[in-house]
């Protein structure tokens, strides 16, 4: 499991993290939602060992994985190369199913500046899974997306995580988003969770139903 108590995080002097306490356990998907500057990217960094200066008892998984808003690709790799890159040289196979899955097969040789900003995305998030992260951090990773694209990543993502089971943290600013992929959804105000709720098993047509209606009312009025 992931495991965090009070955990806090301030930059000069001013409190960002003011708090948290939160465990994932193997296999949960929890999306975090909260206001530009909440402190989400800041929490996600700490996860993913990139922020060591926070105070606090912090455990995770040692494989884990992080994909940003933007790809973050090497320019100068292919994109085979990009996926497999820090792995052994017997480990090129797994990357390119790793690219078959994310529909990806056709551009192994391809270099990072020819691919759209979906592909790019699928990329990363292939470069993520060939690692078989227990734990996976995604920092609004379709938010520069377009709004058919994003919801074919969704499709995509749902079908990854049905596979390689890894426990995922997903920040985003989508309501819809978080409640249609999460198991559970968390708001994150003036540096604590002020709302931790269950969202239960994902259905299109939670879309539509009364349940899904007040869940969403009262994320959006976090
Ligand atoms: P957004 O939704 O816009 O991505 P966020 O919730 O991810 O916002 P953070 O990026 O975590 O917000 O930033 C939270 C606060 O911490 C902001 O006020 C930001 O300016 C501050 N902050 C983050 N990183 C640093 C840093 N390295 N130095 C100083 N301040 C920082
Ligand atoms: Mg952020």
């Amino acid at each position: 499991a992931t495991i965090v108590r009070g955990l806090r995080r301030a930059f000069d002097g001013r409190t960002v993290l003011n708090g948290i306490d939160l465990t994932i356990c193997p296999g949960e998907f929890v999306a975090l939602l909260g206001r530009s500057g909440s402190g989400k990217s800041t929490l996600l960094r700490v996860l993913a060992g990139l922020d060591t200066e926070a105070d606090g008892e912090v455990d995770v998984p040692s494989r884990h994985a992080v994909v940003f808003q933007d790809a973050r690709l090497l320019p100068w790799a292919r994109v085979l190369d990009n996926v497999v890159l820090g792995l052994g040289r017997s480990e090129r196979g797994r990357g390119e199913r790793a690219l078959a899955e994310v529909g990806l097969a056709k551009h192994e040789r391809a270099w990072p500046s020819t691919l759209s900003g979906g592909e790019a995305q699928r990329a990363a998030l292939a470069r993520a899974l060939v690692r078989e992260p227990e734990l996976l951090l995604l920092d609004e990773p379709f938010g520069a997306l377009d709004a058919l694209t994003r919801i074919r990543m969704h499709a995509l993502l749902r079908e990854l995580v049905a596979r390689h089971r890894p426990s995922v943290l997903l920040v985003t600013h989508d309501v819809d988003e978080a409640i249609v992929l999460a198991d559970r959804v968390l708001v994150l105000t003036e540096g604590r969770i002020s709302l931790d709720v269950q969202v239960g098993v994902p259905h299109p047509r939670r879309r539509h139903d009364g349940a899904f209606a007040s869940l969403r009312a009262r994320l959006l009025a976090e």
